[in-house]
């Protein structure tokens, strides 16, 4: 029953997802493994995000509750103000002198 209620979210990249929601308090983030394929809320504790020079070195990673996998993940321009706004822990690899 609830399965088929979600179902409307398969295929969401964690991109829309996060855009869904922005505005939204308490923070959590909704993010999926590509490993076990689970899906799950992250509060902003359990998120990283580093920040490189170039989008193409800015990402985000989180451990998977469910499979315990290590996953890292490109985070736009986007993604990085949601994580940032929402107190995620930021790591800056460049300086911004
Ligand atoms: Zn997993």
């Amino acid at each position: 029953m609830s399965e088929s209620a979600r179902s409307g979210v398969r295929g969401m990249t964690v991109a829309s997802a996060f855009a869904g929601m922005r505005g939204v308090a308490p923070v959590v983030f909704r993010a999926g493994c590509p490993d076990c394929r689970g899906r799950f809320e992250l509060a902003a504790s359990a998120l990283r995000l580093a920040i490189g020079a170039t989008s193409r070195t800015t990402f985000y990673s989180f451990t998977c509750p469910e499979c315990g996998v290590a996953v890292r993940k490109p985070a736009g321009e986007r993604i990085v103000e949601l994580l940032t706004g929402g107190g995620v822990r930021t790591l800056r690899l460049h300086s911004t002198a």
